[in-house]
């Protein structure tokens, strides 16, 4: 979706390619992950909306989901 690459590519600088949740800087862009705070459930607003992005690394990404699953 390239309307959704472009959006990554501006949350990435904007967090400073940092993960918001352990901190660690990220240069390769492949491991970071653009995750929205509230989940937007097909909401197109909060999908879009950048305030409600983050950037976190992989590692947190997958963690934080599994324990959303649960
Ligand atoms: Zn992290």
């Amino acid at each position: 979706m390239a309307r959704w690459a472009a959006l990554r590519l501006r949350i990435f600088p904007r967090d400073n390619y940092t993960c918001r949740r352990c901190d660690r800087v990220e240069g390769d862009t492949s491991l970071l992950v653009c995750d929205h705070v509230d989940l937007h459930r097909g909401n197109e607003q909060l999908f879009w909306h950048e305030g409600n992005l983050q950037t976190l690394c992989k590692p947190c990404h997958d963690k934080h989901k599994q324990r959303e699953e649960q």
